[in-house]
């Protein structure tokens, strides 16, 4: 049994997220944490909570700038206060993209500020950000997170892991060329990491150009048995466990 800690079910129309959904049921994917990335998102994604096998968590993206206003951060506040939620995010740091620094860094200390209030885990994305992500990070007490799609040097892995830190492994693991992060997924600690397709996004290994789907987290897990020596129902507990524990879902 697998959990999908991060796949934006939202972004696929009904008929389609159907058909994705019997192919995950036949992967042996249970449950599915889906993180909004905008306000537009939340109650969509807050309607697709309402069955039991889906979490949702609600924030605002980085990539997503142009579409955040100043009194989203009050109004998320007050959204959390109305829906149940698992985690505040999708939000974080990108700087591969040449928007606002200053903003984004706004946008993203303001949701760790709420995860606090709401004591609520956060769902982090950094792209070539981690560094800054991580001292942000530094300077906040009582916070849980997992940094979604990790890529990052091992010492920013180190450092990560002495923050408390999750590590999100998903569709990248599965190309041999991603060397260092094949590496460090055999050497993060068994309690410390959780499973991810990002879907739509992040294809896996041998499916480029496709939509990617939660089905394909047996996939992620296969590769990373194989690169722990472990089995792959060893791998499914551990990352089941973690997810629970993380998300405080049963
Ligand atoms: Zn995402």
């Amino acid at each position: 049994m697998f959990i999908d800690s991060h796949c934006h079910l939202d972004f696929f129309d009904d008929a389609e997220r159907r058909e994705i959904i019997q192919r995950a049921v036949v992967s042996g994917v249970s449950k599915y944490v889906i993180p909004a990335v905008a306000r537009e998102n939340w109650l969509p994604v807050a309607k697709l909570a309402e069955t039991s096998d889906c979490y949702a968590t609600y924030g605002l993206h980085p990539l997503f700038l142009e579409k955040h206003q100043k009194d989203d951060i009050q109004a998320l506040d007050d959204f959390l206060n109305t829906y149940p939620a698992v985690a505040i995010g999708e939000c974080g740091l990108d700087y591969h993209v040449d928007t606002d620094k200053n903003q984004q860094q706004y946008y993203f200390e303001e949701q760790i500020a709420l995860a606090q209030t709401h004591q609520l885990p956060l769902i982090i994305h950094a792209r070539s950000a981690l560094e800054q992500v991580l001292q942000t990070l530094k300077r906040y007490q009582n916070i849980t997170f997992v940094v979604h799609s990790f890529s990052g040097s091992n010492q920013q892995l180190q450092k990560l892991l002495d923050l408390g830190g999750y590590v999100g492994i998903g569709g990248s693991v599965t190309y041999e060329r991603a060397q260092r992060l094949r590496q460090q997924v055999a050497d993060i600690p068994s309690y410390r990491y959780l499973l991810e397709t990002d879907a739509p996004d992040q294809p896996i290994a041998g499916y480029q150009g496709q939509k990617n789907e939660p089905a394909r987290i047996r996939d992620i897990a296969e590769v990373v048995a194989y690169l722990r020596g472990e089995t792959l129902s060893q791998v499914a507990r551990e990352s089941t466990e973690n997810a629970k524990r993380f998300f405080k879902i049963h």
